[in-house]
């Protein structure tokens, strides 16, 4: 029979932390806590597997699982000494979802469960305090309507309000057992008007109804959301716990909690945490009362004037200490907990591996090696390559001026500026439109999500360090200021006010994560540094990486920057950018639009000086590195000219009529350019064209292996868009002859190879055939994805998006490599080419050279080296480490 409930508590569970994928990340570390001793409220966990035939079978529950849930409550029952329904002394519990990966997008928990009129009077008699009791009772009804029943918040939110203004009271804390006792009458009758029916009376009811609504949630569209931005499959399914309620709103001996093993935002090895004395659950995070720091020196740190934990629960928080020590230690990782203290007992009631910044989870990997609790090998895999992302973009100019409008709390790193909006639906508008925006908002929830990815960086005026926006901006790597307390946001009027200072929509804003600050305007940036914990993890990243790392880049700044951020020679410079430029695009149209040969080699002669000079700056900046470079690819059709203006420019430079341009615009228009008149197809009709290129190859080869000291460099020429061997034959014949020529003009030779792109299927096939005259494959994995899938990048996003949503491509195939399908076609021409050529060189140009999952595909094909765009480099780097060890493990 299939075990579908795991029990835990009393010091022992029948799960474990290395069943997350079974038990959800919060059951197996739930479990694992209480096998290891830790005081945690007994309870149990309904596992994803549920889920997965929930959904399987038309939304039912396999037959065993009630017996089995009647079981667990059994056991909880006992080992709390209290019954579940019971109306002298209830169990009550919480109802909390918990998928494999933390997921903020789905259901909130339900706190108290198994309250009703009768059960109130037992937690009335157990906790000797009616006005708690009560309280209790009237937030149970408002968070399982909100949650479970769809009855929203307002509804109570206005009846509490009426009710306040009838007795005269300005505070909740006015408020005593008979008027939340009144409530609960009012809020029931309430949820009986909007839904027709009852509040369930029933606890077990109300169970069944938050397990149902824990494994609806899976299919929110928050949810939804979330998985698409964090590459989470739907099929994983979310797990169900269940779990005796601990009450830190009890008194004055009672508090509830969230802390770090170590600071989550710098990495530095100091415990931080906030706290709230009487409080339950989501008090902390939810930004109503203002959380207190956990540690005297997080509250000095903070210049915060409420006493810390470790001042008025000493002993408590030496416990506390001790139970991080234990589980940091455990889990040799960075842990984010919560707990709750009930009647001066601590309860621990969450830990995972915590979420944090870039810049910390490079601190914390670097230390944790260097004090020898991982190895330098666990560090390198630890970090995610994409986080480095963080540390490579600029970050605000110390010396630039700045006009300081505000202080929050640092709550995520970076630096971003943006026009302000007020919510995330504008947010994702504008950001689609390519503007900079910053979200202001008083404070985030789960639907925000997607505006929060759009934005540069998210602003708050309420919540801590660990509020929602807080944690998913940290988790996004979106610059963060929260709880910026004197800013006053005024949805309706679109402002946000500082004193006498009013910032409207639209006006810009910048927003410094790491100490803060919210500024006037725009404030300029400068370059991060490479040295420090990120170069000793670099470090260790090239020591056991096998790939090199090249870049995609044909400007001198990027080739600049890619050096910078150590990339070892160019994988792609695309020549036909070089062309684009204002100056050189009028002899490029001429050349395109000559009536002939004759016309063609007098343009291409203009254009060969420019061509030259940045082959010499690229070599120079490479020096001693390989330097691919591809021929002309695009479709002609891109270089047309289009206006009036610019016909008749053209007419003027080649001495001719603008109706002969025209004309010739006209025959060379086509009705599909991506497959039609370009790649190696324009140098086997224009080899001229070629020719020029590969001059222009040479003679700055040359120029620059005379400069004094220079290793020389070197070229590799690229054929584009090759499918037979006969057309790369036919243009290496082309650049032989030249190189010849251009040698014997010189007297003297440089060193190159020849060899081709493989972006077509049929290419892929005929790689065994097409390595018998080139020296090196290089995998155009955005146009083979485009050839071999038969979809367009550029058209596709928007089915690509259903496709994706309805699982027929887990991820974008444009951005992470089809390894099924455009992968099996890499590997057959990798295959075959070696077959021929055993040392034929074999890399990567594509978008894919610079994505995590893609390169740990290159590593197991074989492949030499993989290229990027310059900003990637450093998470190549890191992948490429990665996806050696991976798979030297294996
Ligand atoms: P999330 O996944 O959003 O963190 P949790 O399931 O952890 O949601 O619940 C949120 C908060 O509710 C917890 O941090 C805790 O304070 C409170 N909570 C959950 N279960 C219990 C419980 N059994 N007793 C007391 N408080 C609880
Ligand atoms: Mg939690
Ligand atoms: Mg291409």
């Amino acid at each position: 029979m299939t075990k579908w409930v795991y029990t835990f508590g009393n010091g022992k569970a029948e799960g474990r932390a290395d069943m997350k994928n079974l038990l959800g990340g919060k059951g197996a570390n739930l479990a694992e806590m209480s096998n290891l001793g830790i005081a945690v409220p007994a309870g149990f966990t309904i596992t994803t597997e549920v889920c997965t035939y929930y959904y399987d079978n038309g939304k039912t529950y396999p037959k065993e699982l009630v017996d089995q849930v009647v079981t667990a409550l059994a056991e909880v029952e006992e080992s709390m000494g209290a019954g579940f329904g019971r109306a002298d002394n209830p169990l009550l519990v919480s109802v909390r979802s918990g998928a494999r990966a933390s997921m903020p997008g789905m259901m909130d928990t339900v706190l108290n469960l198994g309250l009703n009129d009768a059960t109130v009077q037992g937690l009335i008699e157990r906790s000797g305090d009616a006005r708690f009791a009560y309280d209790s009772y009237r937030r149970f009804i408002q968070m399982y309507s909100d949650v479970v029943l769809g009855v929203d918040h307002y509804h109570f939110e206005e009846i509490l309000e009426a009710h306040k203004e009838d007795k005269g009271y300005t505070l909740d804390t006015e408020l005593g057992a008979d008027d939340w006792k009144q409530l609960v009458v009012l809020f029931k009758a309430r949820v009986q008007e909007e839904l027709g029916e009852p509040f369930p009376e029933d606890p077990e009811a109300q169970l069944w109804g938050a397990v149902g609504a824990v494994f609806g949630s899976w299919m929110n569209q928050r949810a939804i959301t979330y998985r698409r931005l964090h590459e989470i499959p739907a099929a994983w399914g979310t797990a169900v716990t269940v779990q005796a309620m601990v009450f830190g709103n009890m008194g004055e001996d009672c508090a509830t909690g969230v802390c770090f093993s170590r600071d989550p935002s710098t990495g530095e090895n100091v415990f931080y945490g906030e706290y709230l004395v009487n409080a339950q659950g989501e008090d902390v995070v939810a930004g109503i009362r203002t959380p207190q720091q956990i540690s005297i020196a997080g509250k000095e740190k903070n210049q915060s004037t409420l006493p810390s934990m470790e001042e008025v629960m000493p002993g408590l928080y030496k416990e506390l200490v001790e139970t991080r020590d234990k589980l940091e230690a455990h889990y040799s990782d960075m842990q984010d907990m919560e707990f709750t203290i009930q009647g001066g007992k601590l309860w621990m009631l969450q830990t995972r591996n915590g979420k944090r910044t870039a810049p910390a989870a490079l601190r914390i990997a670097v230390d944790m090696a260097k004090q020898g609790i991982i190895t330098t090998d666990e560090a390198i895999l630890r970090i995610e390559p994409e986080a480095l992302d963080q540390l490579l973009h600029p970050m605000l100019d110390p010396k630039a001026e700045r006009t300081v409008l505000t202080r929050g709390l640092p709550a995520s790193p970076g630096a971003a500026s943006g026009a302000v909006v007020f919510n995330a639906k504008t947010a994702e508008d504008k950001a689609k439109n390519g503007q900079a925006v910053i979200l202001v908002r008083i404070e985030t929830s789960p639907e925000d999500i997607g505006g929060m990815h759009a934005a540069r960086g998210i602003l708050t005026t309420r919540g801590g360090m660990t509020s929602h926006a807080a944690v998913v901006a940290r988790g996004m790597g979106r610059p963060c200021v929260a709880g910026a307390g004197e800013v006053r946001v005024d949805y309706k009027a679109g402002t946000l006010t500082v004193g006498s200072t009013v910032v409207k929509e639209g006006d810009w804003v910048t927003l410094d994560g790491a100490n803060g600050e919210v500024m006037l305007g725009e404030v300029p940036t400068i370059q991060p540094e490479l040295t420090g914990d990120f170069g000793a993890l670099m470090e260790w990243a090239d020591a056991k990486r096998t790939m090199k790392v090249r870049t995609n880049a044909e400007t001198p700044e990027d080739a600049e920057t890619a050096r910078r951020f150590g990339c070892e020679g160019i994988g792609l410079c695309r020549t036909e950018h070089m062309f684009f430029d204002a100056k050189r695009i009028i002899n490029m149209r001429r050349m395109i639009l000559a009536q002939d040969e004759a016309g063609r080699r007098a343009a291409l002669a203009d254009l060969l000086p420019y061509q030259r000079e940045d082959f010499i700056s690229l070599f120079r900046i490479m020096v001693g590195l390989p330097v691919t470079i591809r021929l002309l690819d695009p479709p002609l059709h891109e270089f047309l000219p289009h206006t009036d203006a610019e016909i008749a420019d053209v007419a003027k430079a080649a001495g001719v009529e603008p109706e002969q341009v025209r004309h010739r615009a006209s025959v060379l228009a086509e009705s599909n350019p991506m497959l039609g008149h370009r790649g190696c197809r324009l140098g086997i009709t224009y080899p001229e064209i070629y020719e020029m290129q590969a001059r222009a190859i040479f003679e700055a080869a040359i120029a620059v292996s005379k400069d004094e000291g220079a290793e020389p460099p070197l070229p590799e020429i690229m054929i584009p868009l090759v499918a037979t061997k006969r057309e790369l034959d036919m243009l290496k014949a082309v650049i032989d002859a030249t190189a010849k020529a251009v040698f014997a003009e010189q007297g003297t030779t440089v060193e190159y190879i020849v060899g081709t792109m493989i972006e077509l299927p049929r290419a892929a096939l005929r790689g065994g055939a097409i390595a018998e005259t080139a020296h090196f494959f290089s995998f155009g994995t955005n146009d083979l994805t485009q050839t071999t899938l038969g979809m367009s990048r550029d058209d596709s996003g928007p089915f690509l998006e259903v496709y994706r949503a309805k699982g027929v491509y887990e991820r974008d195939p444009f951005a992470s490599l089809d390894v099924e399908g455009v992968g099996e076609l890499v590997q057959i021409a990798a295959e075959r080419g070696r077959a021929t050529r055993p040392d034929l060189k074999l890399g990567i140009c594509g978008e894919h050279g610079g994505d995590p999952h893609s390169i740990a595909f290159c590593q197991s094909v074989g492949l030499d080296y993989v290229s990027c765009s310059p900003y990637r480099v450093p998470i190549a780097r890191l992948a490429a480490a990665q996806a050696a060890l991976t798979q030297a493990a294996k």
